[in-house]
């Protein structure tokens, strides 16, 4: 059986290769991808960000159990799994032994690994712009439930699991209010949990489909930053529709920017948990005096435990008819057509660009 991988080796462009699939690992399985989405860090790769020797696109995904290897016989919550059978995989695996994964904090795991660089490096399928994925055997794998659609699991094991493990990071408590800068995936995912947990969510944007999105997706209020162009006036906003400052800022918009507006809107004692930035190359000014005289938290999340996805999952088993999830997929392409999917996504055209995979 042969399947086909992609990989960017620079920016803005795309190369397919192709190779044998490999048999299962023991403890591991190969999957079918079914779909795959661009997310933020596809379009830093599209930009060529991420190095010179380029990188292999795809991390959220949802798939088919193709092969089972060796000793497997339920995922990672103890369900039992055949082939055939829809799951989403974790795109990493943590130690369980370093010095966070031994205190819960498996997002900070120091022996982290992702998949390879280049496809050429077996066994090849390790990103999920593919036709089939290599699931390793120390790498959680979760059932998707029955009633959820791979186009809306597919976003579950990247974006909502890091925005679920955000607002644990950041005490989101019942009743506190919460502000949500950017209402790209992360963010409507992130305003779904919120309010589950009883929290008033107002959400700050510049595009009309990602405010009316972030009102269907739970948000109270939200910030149109055309009418708001200065932060003077758009603070002045905010106090009014969080009734004083947020106790929590969730910065998903992945601008500088936000980063320094976070913590200037928060309340004095309150958490800023940084998600949107991840590109080393921006940058901006910052006074630590605010982090101080304000006694802030400031918490970053990149990734998140593993078991976060069965949450996440099961989250969407719940909700799935509450809020818009089928629609968070705003623009779908086949896999051939992933370089205008990130055309797309890099002009902000689609909030969550999926590409669909061809089964043969
Ligand atoms: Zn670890
Ligand atoms: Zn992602």
């Amino acid at each position: 059986m042969k399947g086909q991988v992609a990989f960017i080796p620079g920016a803005h462009k795309i190369e397919f290769h192709e190779y044998d699939v490999p048999p299962p690992p023991d403890g591991g399985a190969i999957a079918a991808v079914t779909q795959t989405n661009v997310c933020g860090s596809e379009v830093h790769m599209w930009r060529g960000e991420y190095g010179r020797r380029g990188i292999m696109p795809g991390h959220e995904m949802s798939g088919r159990i193709v092969a089972l290897g060796r000793g497997v016989s339920t995922d990672w919550a103890g369900s039992p799994v055949k082939e055939g059978d829809r799951i989403a995989p974790v795109y990493y695996t943590v130690c369980n032994r370093c010095a966070n994964c031994v205190v819960g904090n498996h997002a900070a795991c120091i022996n982290k690994t992702f998949g390879s660089r280049h496809p050429d490096e077996p066994p090849h399928f390790t990103a999920t712009f593919a036709t089939h994925y290599f699931i390793r055997p120390d790498q959680h794998f979760y059932r998707i439930p029955e009633n959820v659609p791979d186009v809306v699991a597919s976003s579950a094991n990247c974006a909502m699991s890091q925005v679920f493990w955000s607002l644990d990071r950041g005490r989101l408590a019942y009743g506190e209010t919460l502000l949500v800068l950017g209402a790209g995936g992360l963010g409507l995912h992130a305003m779904a949990i919120a309010k589950a947990r009883g929290a008033r969510v107002v959400a700050v944007d510049a595009i009309a489909s990602r405010l009316n999105q972030a009102k269907r997706f739970g948000a109270d209020e939200t910030i149109d930053m055309r009418e708001y162009p200065d932060f003077d006036a758009r603070h002045d906003r905010i106090r009014k529709l969080c009734n004083g400052a947020p106790d929590v800022v969730l910065e998903v918009a992945g601008v500088p920017d936000a980063f320094l507006e976070s913590l200037k809107t928060v309340r004095a004692g309150g958490r800023v948990v940084e998600v949107g930035n991840i590109s080393n190359a921006l940058q901006v000014q910052v006074p630590p005096s605010l982090i101080t005289f304000k006694s802030l938290e400031v918490i970053g999340v990149a990734t998140y435990p593993p078991h976060y996805l069965k949450k996440s999952l099961d989250f969407l088993a719940i909700n799935i008819d509450r809020y818009p999830y089928t629609e968070l997929c705003d623009a779908l392409f086949p896999l051939s057509k992933a370089a205008e999917a990130m055309d797309k996504s890099e002009r902000k055209e689609a909030t969550r660009a999926g590409l669909l995979v061809e089964q043969r």
